[in-house]
This record gives structure tokens, C-alpha cells and sequence, in this order.
């Protein structure tokens, strides 16, 4: 395994086209990433893989899509207005700005190297405030959410209302957040934009102690099925100083980004908390009526809450290698789970002359049914190999003379690079067969 690290990530994301600096003909804007053809892929086949492993595969479990803007009382509900916020200092030398609680304040400066210039921390709080509305005052305050999470507790009564669902019951939603975060460095892992996949299980308070355990497992389950390698995953519980006043416990699941380890996903026990919150706030009733025992209760909540464009910095560290070829060179390779990978199969007719070009032309329309797929006909075929080993498309198929002849194509495996000749109309089954039984190697 070569060593990744984010130079070499970055690089090849501007290179290849999945992630780019935001405004990048204006300098830049720090904090925000626009994600280019192949990066929208992945992060698209990232969250409908979530999307379907949390609604689909699981009893229970509806979907939401909430606005990103609500009524600033639901922040006031949560404890975002007064709490949200972070220590921050300056260094009063060169201006460099830290969060108070990533550096040791009695060190020298990270970026200049002084002693003893720090600022005493204030707090911030990370919420954009904006208005709504043409008057720019207090009264037409509003936030852009720093969390989806909220958009489902104060839908909690329309979709019990509404749908059929009973406690034990969740709620699953996909969607931007945004937090005025004080230091943005480490790519996209720490954004002032970003998307979150969160779910909230409602269920009867005392039964969280079974629930959550729960859900712990089978989140730490999803990121095997999502083919990353098990031992860059950890748990970590939050300790005394981490945990929110309110929350029973919480743990975070946490990966081996190239900086070290670090939070991918949380799962918390939340009590009643934030429902308890909103009634309050609100003056709306927040309880739930069980309708076999006639029990009157405002459900506890596990939360299991991953960011989505963090989880795209993982997949890609995760894939990344560069890897000796049989020819004595070095290629590099994303070894993407199948599933998750933004492009599935490259169609490569040998040479564009002779009918091979439109014969392959042919073949990659058809299999646009299937799979998402590219065509590329230029470079010598050992080149257009290495492209498509670099962006982690798992299959590629070359069309030959042969083709012409039998109907028959070669199918390249990525990881083995293993080459096998096989009829034209196998070439879906085969690999529909291949990427479920994917391992990678
Ligand atoms: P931190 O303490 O690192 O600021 P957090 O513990 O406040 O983060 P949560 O509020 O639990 O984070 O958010 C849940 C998930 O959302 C995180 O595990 C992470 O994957 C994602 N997330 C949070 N903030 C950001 C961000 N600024 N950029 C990208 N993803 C984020």
C-alpha cells in the first residue's frame, strides 16, 4: 500500500475532475468545494447507497426531505443559538486564527512560530445567520441549518400523523448544512458548506438501551458493505468533557483519514431531549399515544448522524493506491467499491478503424440500460487502462477484431487487472455477477 496523503487526493481530484475549489478563477473561496463530473457520481452513488441501506433495507425507517431554511425559534428550541459555538484566538503577530480547543495555547504559533501571541479564546457561533424578507433587523433573522437533524424533530407529529408508522419508528434525510467553521483546512473534511445522512430512530424510552447498540452495529456494518477496509474504522466513545448535557451516550465512528483519525459519523443517544425542546418552544404537543398499551410518552431518540461529503473523502483516501505494474511502472488506482463507483464500465474498441469504433460505440449505448458507462476511444489501450484504473472504474470492455468475427469481448478486472474473453451478451450478467461478489484485493 502506497502512502496516501491529501496533496496527492487533492491533486488528483482537480486533475480528474471529482472535487474543485469553489470560485477558483476568483481565488477561492474557503470552505466550499464544487464537485466536478466524477465527484458528483460518487458522492450521488454514496448517498443512494446510504439512501437505500437506511429506508429500504430497514423496517421502518421513512425518508424527509425538510427545508434548509426554518423558523429561528427552532434554533433557539435546540440550544444552537446559545450554544453552537467554538473557542476561537488569533495570533496577534500574523493573524492566523485557531480554534482554541485544536492547539495547545501555552505552544508556540502553528503558522509563525511566536510565543505568547495569542488572543484570550472568544466564542463564535457557527450558525450563517441571514434575512428573510426585504428588512435587514433583528425580527427577519434567519439561519441556514447547521444540522438536518432539527428539519426532523419538528416533523415528528406530521409523519406520525400522516403515516402509518408506530414507535419504534426513524426518520432518514439527506441534505445540505452549514457552519461558519473557524479553521477549514483538511480539504473537504471540515467545510463551511456540506451534506449530511442522518437518521433519527424514535422509540420508547428505557428500550434506547437496546436500540442503541443497535444502531452502532449495523452503521459500522454499512461501511464493510460499502467495501472500505475495516481496520481504518474505529469506535470512539465520547467521554465526560464530549458528551452534551443531555445525551445518554454517544460514540463516534471514526476512520484513518491520511492526517490521522478522525470523526466520520456519529451515533448518539439523545433522550427525549429534543423533542421535550420543542414542545416547549413551540406550545405544540410532542407526545405520542401507543396504541396497544394506551401509554402516553415523548419517544427517546438514537441518532445515527455521517457527513456525506466526509464520507467522499473517505472513499476516496480508502481506494487510493499506487501499485507496480507487470511492465515495471507504477499505476495509480482507486479500488472503489463497485457500488459506489462513478463510472462502472469503459467500452475501448482496440483501434477507431475497420467498424471496431462503431461496433464498441454500439455496445456502450446498450449497456447505458445497465450501468453508468464511457466511451473512450483515444490513446493506446494500455493508456486508456490506466485512466480508467486512476478514477476507479472496476470494468472496462475491449472490443477487437475478434469482435467482429465472434461476438465475443475481453472484460478487464481493475484490482486483479486480470483479462477474461467472453460472449457479447454475457458481458451484463457477468457483471452484475462480478460486483456482487466484489472483494477487493
Ligand atoms: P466537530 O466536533 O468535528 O466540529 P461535530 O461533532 O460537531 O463535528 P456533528 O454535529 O456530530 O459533528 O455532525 C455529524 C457529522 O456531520 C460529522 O460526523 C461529520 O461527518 C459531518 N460534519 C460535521 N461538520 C462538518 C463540516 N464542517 N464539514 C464536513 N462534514 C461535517
Amino acid at each position: 500500500m502506497a502512502q496516501v496523503t491529501m496533496d496527492k487526493l487533492v491533486s488528483l481530484c482537480k486533475r480528474r475532475g471529482f472535487i474543485f475549489q469553489s470560485s477558483e478563477i476568483y481565488g477561492g473561496l474557503n470552505g466550499a468545494y464544487d464537485y466536478g463530473p466524477l465527484g458528483v457520481e460518487l458522492k450521488n452513488n454514496i448517498r443512494d447507497f446510504w439512501w437505500k441501506e437506511m429506508t429500504q433495507l430497514h423496517d421502518d425507517i421513512v425518508g424527509l426531505d425538510a427545508s434548509i431554511l426554518m423558523h429561528s425559534r427552532v434554533w433557539e428550541a435546540s440550544g444552537h443559538v446559545s450554544n453552537f459555538t467554538d473557542p476561537m484566538v488569533d495570533c496577534k503577530v500574523c493573524k492566523a486564527r485557531f480554534r482554541a480547543d485544536q492547539i495547545d495555547l501555552n505552544a508556540p504559533c502553528p503558522n509563525c512560530g511566536n510565543k505568547g501571541t495569542f488572543t484570550e479564546p472568544r466564542n463564535f457561533n457557527l450558525m450563517f445567520a441571514t434575512h428573510i424578507g426585504p428588512d435587514a433587523d433583528s425580527a427577519s433573522t434567519i439561519y441556514l441549518r447547521p444540522e438536518t437533524a432539527q428539519g426532523i424533530y419538528v416533523n415528528f407529529k406530521n409523519v406520525v400523523q400522516s403515516s402509518r408508522v408506530k414507535v419504534p419508528f426513524g426518520i432518514a434525510q439527506v441534505g445540505k448544512s452549514f457552519r461558519n467553521e473557524i479553521t477549514t483546512k483538511n480539504f473537504i473534511f471540515r467545510s463551511c458548506e456540506f451534506e449530511q445522512m442522518e437518521m433519527q430512530f424514535f422509540c420508547k424510552p428505557g428500550t434506547d438501551e437496546q436500540w442503541f447498540p443497535y444502531w452502532r452495529e449495523q452503521r459500522m456494518a454499512f461501511y464493510g458493505k460499502m467495501g472500505i477496509r475495516l481496520d481504518c474504522l474505529r469506535w470512539h466513545q465520547h467521554g465526560p468533557d464530549e458528551l452534551a448535557f443531555y445525551a445518554k451516550d454517544a460514540y463516534d465512528i471514526q476512520y484513518l483519514f491520511p492526517m490521522g483519525w478522525q470523526e466520520l459519523e456519529g451515533v448518539h443517544s439523545r433522550t427525549d431531549y429534543d423533542l421535550t425542546q420543542h414542545q416547549k418552544f413551540s406550545g405544540k404537543d410532542m407526545t405520542y399515544l401507543d396504541p396497544e398499551t394506551n401509554e402516553r410518552y415523548i419517544p427517546y431518540v438514537v441518532e445515527t448522524s455521517a457527513g456525506l461529503t466526509r464520507n467522499v473523502l473517505m472513499a476516496l483516501s480508502d481506494a487510493y493506491d499506487e501499485e507496480p505494474t507487470p511492465e515495471g511502472d507504477t499505476r495509480t488506482v482507486l479500488h472503489f467499491h463497485p457500488l459506489i463507483a462513478p463510472i462502472m464500465v469503459a467500452v475501448l474498441p482496440l483501434v477507431k478503424k475497420d467498424g471496431i469504433g462503431e461496433y464498441a460505440e454500439k455496445l456502450e449505448h446498450e449497456l447505458r440500460e445497465d450501468f453508468t458507462t464511457f466511451f473512450d476511444q483515444s490513446g493506446a489501450i494500455g493508456r486508456r487502462y490506466r485512466r480508467m484504473d486512476e478514477i476507479g472504474t472496476p470494468y472496462c470492455v475491449t472490443v477487437d477484431y475478434d469482435t467482429l468475427k465472434d461476438n465475443t469481448v475481453t472484460l478487464r478486472m481493475r484490482d486483479s487487472m486480470q483479462q477474461i474473453r467472453i460472449p457479447v451478451d454475457q458481458i451484463v450478467s457477468e457483471i452484475h455477477k462480478a460486483s456482487k461478489t466484489y472483494k477487493r484485493s
